[in-house]
């Protein structure tokens, strides 16, 4: 029968290509893939079937069925599920509809160990049975429907979909066609050892039904039997669950296999009694700066999965969090509208927020402790428990921009927030704390001073930073375009307000110098005014105002911006977003101590030198726009003057 072939959607036919090469070594989890997937369709009936208790009909027990059949080398996994219409077999199974996968594909490098951590964040799902399969057909019903349909493919070409002639009562059988390499799947003994590996947390009861081979007539042997506990993990008491456990129940909650930065296990009693399974990862998810990215938690009411999709149970700057909330107080036939804006998932909300603050605590003081022990360690190894796995700040890197958010979305966690923030700062190359910050205030310091901009090591060399820097304060650098939003919330910690040094006057008098001799901050004299008079006119419209620095020490000048208006990064940005449509003027501040400037101010008193003067003030105006990393407006004519000046310096051609 000639069918048509609809090819597969061209991102998964990389897909298909990088999991069938890269994943070769650990193909066996094709099984946990699919039976995840039938797990996820006898919640899916499950929670339908609670409004439309028709849709079980009388096969009213969920579970999962594997078929090993050496006679004719198919492996098959069945569920008695929700099941996929033509339409939904298409999307799903033709098509990666997750966000992020563009982002996923353009990481990849070719480079097999470092792909590999990549598909582990990423999840292959569905796709990776073509490790083992040469044709795999999918077979399904939609719970409540008559009509079935076949999915077939190769893996290669694409897919063909055609109506079943004997179609199931109802879910989904995944029939796979195993490669010559991979009959190892068929042995019982190696499916009960994936199962109790990868599935073991699953609450559906595994069935394996294991064919005899041609000529085995132990037919007793043969019977089938469920391989699993099938309880849910989270129910069960903790001592009971292993960490593997627990890693693979975070895989497929999350839909990764990598392993999770920190995970939440605990049991609330009281006014609201749930228990909740939480997974912070290690890594950030592909699409975490998706505008269509939630949460990964799904809620449960009494052991019955309820939705995927409740974003009100966590704020958004959580986002990475996965697992699962089982309640008890809810009604199990509450109507997602109902949940949204019910008392008791705002609640709930409130406790996991803080429990993820409380773990992310922990987790930091245990790393500060290691990191000071590391510091003070003569000792070398400690003994006992090698501590593995990512430190906080190794995570905070990766998560800090995200949870920086929430300064602005939570204000009733701010405080917590704030202790919990790292930043990069003029110290050097670490991460450094508020609290540390603090500590190390200087004598009459009582501001927190920071910068910001795209990358904090071009922020390091700024000239605004000069005089801070001399006076031995630590400047904070603040590289994630997010800060530019809490900054604009939060005005200060511990009472030390947020002073940027790129913005209005700043005045660091009162703060002595760093181990050397007093040097007045400026020379502020009847020259250096009538300099500063005269740029001012011969810059005209292009600067706000010209000014004595209190800033500068080693450069000639820089801008900064207007005290009352926005600072130069959020201006950037907004303007990128179109939410402005050119940029305020800017302030430029001369260095009065600087030798240019001496020189230009003696210039000013000379009516002859006027013109020289001119050229000179655009000169200095193009200068500090490009140690801002702004843009020169015309280019051409800096390199003219710069080139003029340059050649005058030198002495005359021979
Ligand atoms: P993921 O499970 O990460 O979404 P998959 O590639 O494994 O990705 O599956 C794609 C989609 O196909 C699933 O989200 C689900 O909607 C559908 N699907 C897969 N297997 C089944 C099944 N056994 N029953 C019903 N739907 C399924």
């Amino acid at each position: 029968m000639d069918e048509l072939v609809q090819p597969f959607e061209a991102e998964v036919g990389r897909v298909l290509e990088i999991v069938v090469n890269a994943l070769y070594k650990e193909r066996a989890i094709f099984l946990r893939e699919l039976i995840s997937n039938a797990s996820d369709a006898c919640d899916k009936l499950r929670y339908e079937s609670l409004n439309r208790p028709e849709l079980l009909g009388s096969d009213p027990k969920l579970e999962i069925r594997i078929v090993a059949d050496p006679g004719t080398n198919i492996l098959s996994v069945v569920d008695n599920g929700i099941g996929m219409d033509k339409d939904e077999l298409a999307a799903n199974l033709g098509t990666i509809a997750r966000s992020g996968t563009a982002r996923f594909l353009e990481q990849l490098t070719g480079d097999r160990a470092k792909d590999l951590k990549l598909i582990g964040q990423f999840g292959v799902g569905f796709y990776s049975v073509f490790m083992v399969a040469d044709k795999v057909i999918v077979r399904s019903t939609r719970a409540g429907q008559d009509k079935g349909w076949i999915w077939a493919s190769d893996g290669k070409t694409g897919f063909t979909v055609r109506e079943d002639e004997e179609p199931l009562p109802r879910g989904t059988a995944v029939i796979l066609h195993l490669k010559d390499d991979a009959k190892e799947f068929l042995d019982a003994a190696r499916i009960r050892e994936i199962v109790r590996t990868y599935s073991d947390h699953i609450a559906f009861p595994i069935i394996l039904e294991a064919k005899p081979r041609p000529g085995d007539t132990r037919t007793k042997a043969h019977e089938p039997q469920q391989i699993n506990k099938a309880s849910a993990l989270w129910a069960r008491p903790r001592s009971e669950i292993t960490e593997e456990q627990y890693r693979e129940f975070y895989h497929h909650v999350a839909h990764t296999f990598d392993d999770p930065f920190a995970r939440i296990h605990f049991t609330a009693e009281g006014t609201l009694s749930y228990t909740a399974l939480l997974f912070l990862p290690a890594h950030r998810p592909f699409d975490l700066y998706d505008p269509r990215r939630r949460h990964g938690v799904r809620l449960y009411v009494r052991r019955v999965f309820i939705t995927d999709q409740l974003e009100e149970l966590l704020p958004r700057y959580l986002r990475f969090v996965s697992g699962v909330v089982d309640s008890e107080d809810l009604q199990l036939n509450v109507s997602r509208e109902t949940l949204q804006h019910g008392i008791v998932v705002q609640k709930m909300r409130r406790q996991l927020t803080k429990r993820v603050l409380d773990e992310l605590a922990r987790k930091a003081s245990e790393t500060a402790e290691t990191s000071a022990s590391a510091t003070a360690g003569e000792t070398g190894e400690p003994d006992g428990e090698v501590k593995k796995g990512p430190s906080y700040l190794d995570w905070w890197a990766e998560f800090g921009a995200v949870l920086k958010e929430g300064l602005f979305e939570d204000p009733d966690n701010r405080e917590r927030l704030l202790e919990l923030a790292r930043f990069k700062s003029t110290r050097g190359p670490g991460w450094v704390s508020l609290a540390e910050y603090v500590a190390r205030m200087r004598p009459n310091q009582d501001q927190i001073f920071y910068i910001t901009g795209e990358s904090a090591e071009a922020l390091r060399t700024s000239p605004q930073l000069e005089a801070a820097l001399a006076k031995g304060c630590e400047v904070l650098l603040l590289d994630d375009a997010v800060d530019e939003f809490w900054l604009g919330e939060v005005k200060e910690y511990q009472g030390k307000k947020f002073v940027s040094l790129t913005k209005g006057e700043v005045d660091l008098s009162r703060i002595p110098d760093e181990g050397k001799i007093e040097t007045p901050d400026e020379l502020y004299d009847e020259d250096l005014k009538r300099l500063l008079a005269k740029l001012k006119a011969l810059l005209g419209e292009e600067v706000k105002d010209v000014r004595a620095s209190k800033r500068l020490r080693e450069s000639a000048v820089c801008l900064v911006a207007d005290e009352h208006g926005l600072d130069f990064r959020l201006e950037r940005i907004l303007r990128q977003h179109h939410q402005i449509e050119r940029l305020a003027r800017p302030v430029l501040e001369v260095n009065g101590r600087h030798e240019l400037i001496r020189r230009m101010a003696a210039m000013a008193k000379d009516a002859s030198r006027e013109q020289d003067l001119a050229e000179l003030a655009k000169l200095l105006l193009d200068q500090a726009r490009i140690v801002q990393g702004e843009p020169v407006p015309d280019p051409g004519a800096f390199s003219r003057r710069m080139s003029a000046f340059l050649a005058r310096g030198l002495p005359a051609a021979a």
